[in-house]
């Protein structure tokens, strides 16, 4: 295909772009169990018109933008409130989890090199993010990966077993991806601290949720800088925080930590190059669009967001455990939850899935074990019934047929 030789009128450009959406999973009736976060259409307004009035603005150059200067240094100071940060935290806003988690670990490798550390490794739960394992792969650390308890969180003893003296970074997170629940920050920070090396919490999903759980009274065990030893901490605002994609927050317990993470060179003929992250050019729209949908939101937007998320992810957990070909395969503690077959083989619960895209909804199919994912956020209240009730029959149905589905995948390459 080549680019159209004479430009298309805008209301052709907008009618096809709508058409090709035709198929797409329906995010705002609560269909989208992963992957879009919907706290109504006049948050999306907001974050939509903060994006498109700052959608030309470039922070790879704050000189020229003091506005985005202004924007990031206020979000970060918020997250950091959120996380116990204290005066000394110091971070960046970036365009996702991943690019925080990168440069967590890039970091980390920054770091044990001033210590001598030329063999650097990671030691982290195999329930951690897939983004450790690019960053790893990126960076050219050695991903040492440990078990999980039956409960699904991190094994802090495997963890200091895995330990060596190349050994730059140890992760946890509030609350893991897979099966919803928090590792022993406590216990892993402690490790780090004893070892002198980093300590990043993922809290990608918990940040925000977990901040407001509390709040809500909930009881919920340290997960952030309220605990010692913890050195680095990523939050997406474009999950939970529920603004426009492409923003997260990493922040470091202090600004000595932060250096690591940051980029200079002037080995070229263009000047000083400076970065904070893995971009350059770096879209002002996602920041003010976060820094919007904060400010509209507030606490007590945050509180009513989260407590509709807990509820809906509590209703759905007690509800699929009514379901007896079906397991929940932990409480979850903030919003997500996971959950397989009782007996796998009479059930194969990614046919489950296909059943239930089948019948326009989309969950996330992760492995090992074969399992459903569900990350549930405000939208979703109201919705839960109609999807019990949806996930009872596909169930049935796929028992009937013994039909096997495809494993499906969190993230897609083209
Ligand atoms: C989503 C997620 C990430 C990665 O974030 P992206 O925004 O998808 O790049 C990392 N860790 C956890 C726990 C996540 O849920």
């Amino acid at each position: 295909m080549a680019i159209p030789r004479v430009g298309m009128s805008s209301a052709a450009i907008f009618t096809h772009l709508d058409e090709l959406k035709q198929n797409d999973v329906r995010w705002r009736e609560g269909r989208a169990f992963t992957l879009v976060y919907f706290a109504g259409d006049d948050v999306l307004a907001v974050a939509e018109e903060a994006y498109r009035r700052y959608s030309t603005e470039n922070a790879l150059n704050t000189d020229a933008f003091p506005s985005l200067r202004t924007i990031q240094s206020e979000v970060v100071a918020m997250v950091g409130d959120w996380l116990n940060a204290g005066d000394e935290g110091a971070g960046f806003m970036t365009s996702g989890g991943t690019e925080s988690i990168l440069l967590a670990v890039k970091a980390a490798r920054e770091r044990g090199r001033d210590l001598g550390i030329t063999q650097p490794n990671v030691v982290l739960p195999i329930s951690a993010h897939a983004a450790f394992e690019k960053g790893c792969y990126y960076f050219g650390l050695e991903s040492r990966r440990t078990a999980v308890g039956a409960d699904w969180r991190a094994d802090v003893a495997a963890m200091e077993a895995a330990i060596d003296a190349n050994t730059v970074l140890l992760v946890g997170s509030s609350p893991q991806y897979p099966q919803g629940v928090i590792d022993p920050i406590a216990q892993i920070a402690e490790l780090a601290a004893a070892h002198n090396i980093n300590c990043h919490v993922d809290a990608c999903m918990g940040g925000v949720v977990l901040t407001y759980l509390e709040r809500l009274g909930e009881s919920i065990p340290a997960w952030n800088f309220a605990v010692p030893g913890v050195t680095s901490i990523s939050v997406d605002l474009h999950k939970y925080g529920y603004t426009a994609k492409g923003a997260s927050v990493i922040i470091h317990r202090s600004k000595q930590l932060r250096n690591y993470q940051t980029y200079v060179t002037d080995n070229w003929l263009g000047g000083l190059y400076g970065s904070s992250g893995v971009l350059g050019t770096k879209g002002g729209g996602s920041m003010a669009a976060a820094w919007a949908v904060m400010h509209y939101l507030g606490d007590e937007g945050y509180l009513r967001v989260t407590s509709a998320a807990r509820q809906a992810c509590l209703q759905l957990a007690d509800s699929i455990a009514t379901i007896p070909s079906l397991a929940v395969r932990a409480r979850p503690q903030a919003t997500l939850l996971a959950f397989g077959a009782t007996d796998a083989t009479q059930l194969d619960v990614f046919a489950v899935a296909a059943a239930l895209w089948r019948r326009g909804w989309y969950v996330d199919r992760q492995g090992p074990p074969p399992s459903l994912h569900c990350t549930v956020s405000n939208v979703h209240l109201g919705k839960i019934e109609e999807f019990v009730a949806d996930l009872k029959a596909s169930v049935d149905e796929s028992l009937a047929s013994a039909e096997r589905g495809l494993e499906g995948r969190y993230g897609t390459v083209e």
